[in-house]
């Protein structure tokens, strides 16, 4: 066994992604891995190739503030490779939610590179619950940025509160855009 494996804990996963914003499929996929896990760490990745709609700093504490009460749970920014996140802290499993045909195909590439990087990191999927399989970031942007005023009851069957709050907030503060011509 290489003396680098020693060191990892195949009882603590990451779940790592952009969470940008975090969903109910996204706090689903945290609170089975806690019954999974003796400890998840939520990790946001930054990727200076992405314009996210939430700067990391904002994503970590949204996601901070949504799972305070879940035990065993903490929140992380990370930059570069995934497999180099969970090496140095530890961590043995790259925990990952699906949710569709093409979902798989992604995360299976991501997984057989991330093997190739770091063949000690095992990777788990969750399947995601019945419910929140039709939930993504780039939906709840949309429901958000094309919803009208007032419309926070659709987006509560896709986002906790705070996500609601921070939503309202950061579309409040973004210039308006101007409708175009029909
Ligand atoms: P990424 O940019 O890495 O795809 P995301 O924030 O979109 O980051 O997703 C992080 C992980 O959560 C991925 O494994 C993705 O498949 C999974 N995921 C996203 N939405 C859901 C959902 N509604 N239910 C279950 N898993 C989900």
């Amino acid at each position: 066994m290489p003396a680098e494996s020693r060191s990892l804990n195949r009882r603590h996963a990451v779940y790592a992604g952009s969470f940008d914003p975090l969903s109910l499929g996204h706090l689903d996929v945290i609170r089975r891995g806690v019954s999974l896990f003796d400890r998840v760490t939520v990790a946001i990745g930054i990727n200076p190739a992405k314009s996210p709609l939430f700067s990391h700093q904002e994503r970590l504490s949204i996601i901070r503030e949504v799972v305070a009460p879940l035990p065993r749970v903490e929140v992380a920014c990370f930059e570069g490779l995934a497999v180099n996140f969970l090496r140095s802290i530890g961590a043995g499993v790259m925990l990952r939610g699906l949710r569709t045909l093409t979902d798989i195909e992604s995360e299976f590439t991501m997984t057989l590179a991330n093997h190739a990087l770091d063949s000690e990191i095992e990777t788990v999927f969750l399947m995601a619950s019945e419910g929140y399989s039709h939930i993504s970031s780039s939906l709840i942007k949309q429901v958000a940025l094309l919803g009208q005023e007032g419309q926070e009851e659709s987006l509560a069957k896709f986002v906790p509160p705070a996500v609601i709050v921070a939503l309202r907030n950061k579309l409040r503060s973004r210039p308006s855009v101007p409708a175009s011509p029909a």
